[in-house]
């Protein structure tokens, strides 16, 4: 197993883990829910991770992160639903977490 992402944000560690996932990666997710115990440890150790289970799988996920950032800003999108903003690269709505579309 290897770390992909990391992030303090579980929005944005959940959605880099939606973009793996949707090329066809097995992942898996680390300290999903360590939220509330932050404090007793470093706060670093407590961030979510984006890990994929078949080491040989860590080329095709950084591409398919890296691809994503890519189209960042390219396509912001309106959702519906609430009417936010959201990141090209994001599949649901951070704000009410609405289908893109
Ligand atoms: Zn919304």
């Amino acid at each position: 197993m290897k770390m992909v992402y990391t992030n303090e944000n579980h929005f944005l560690a959940n959605n880099a883990k939606n973009i793996i996932e949707s090329v066809g990666i097995v992942t898996f997710l680390k300290n999903e829910f360590v939220q509330g115990v932050v404090g007793e440890v470093a706060a670093f150790d407590c961030w979510p991770e984006v890990w994929v289970v078949d080491d040989s799988d860590f080329e095709r996920a950084k591409e398919a992160l890296d691809e994503a950032n890519k189209s960042r800003s390219m396509n912001d999108w309106i959702c519906n639903h609430c009417l936010e903003e959201n990141d090209a690269s994001f599949e649901i709505c951070w704000q009410c977490s609405e289908d893109i579309e």
